[in-house]
């Protein structure tokens, strides 16, 4: 079973899944980008970029990412349960917000191609606000893309919302604000 993990810098998806790595051993946990070699030069040159990269490279590097992902971690363990952070929803929603003319049926033929089709078993949706965001990039380094600030990361997440509102896959949506404990137990509940 193929699970993603998805909602925008900050939400906590990360601090689940290094809980997930305890509760869960038997689950091969990975992440886009940067989940194979080929994934962890892509991750490299997108984001310590030493020149400018053009969005629309940047969008086909991440594709690119995401179908060797694909291949050589899903597919692989296709008979496992493959828990990701990140996927084609982050994909299709960062690509929309970085630039405007890429519209949603688009993306997902080129999110299918990289894909083979199967865009995901589950979703674990992590649903943030502004006031959270704002605490937690406080706390935190700011790479470049949690830098462009509070507006983007709450444009983009109201991008992801919109693809999951088209799909009919399984979502579980959890509250950032939650207790650890709460959605941890809320995903291990989904998940079974
Ligand atoms: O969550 P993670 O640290 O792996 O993401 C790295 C950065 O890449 C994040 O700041 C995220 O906003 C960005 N990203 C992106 N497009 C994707 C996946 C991640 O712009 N498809």
């Amino acid at each position: 079973m193929y699970v993603i993990f998805e909602g925008v810098d900050t939400s906590g998806k990360s601090t689940q899944i290094a809980r997930l790595k305890t509760r869960l051993p038997q689950a091969i946990i990975t992440k886009e980008p940067g989940g194979t070699n080929l994934g962890i030069e892509i991750r490299r040159m997108v984001l310590e970029k030493t020149e400018p990269v053009d969005e629309t490279a940047e969008m086909f590097l991440f594709l690119a990412d995401r179908a060797q992902h694909y291949r050589n971690v899903v597919a692989a363990h296709a008979d496992k349960l493959v828990i990701s952070d990140r996927g084609f929803v982050s994909g299709m929603a960062y690509a929309m917000a970085n630039q405007k003319s890429l519209d949603l049926p688009l993306l997902l033929t080129l999110n299918r191609l990289a894909l083979g089709g199967n865009f995901a078993d589950k979703i674990v949706f992590f649903k943030t606000n502004e006031a959270l965001i704002l605490e937690r990039l406080g706390q935190k380094h700011h790479d470049s893309i949690e830098a462009r600030g509070v507006e983007y990361l709450l444009h983009v997440q109201y991008l992801m919302e919109e693809i999951l509102k088209r799909l009919e896959l399984p979502v579980c949506t959890v509250d950032a604000g939650w207790s650890e404990e709460k959605i941890e137990q809320t995903i291990e509940g989904f998940l079974i």
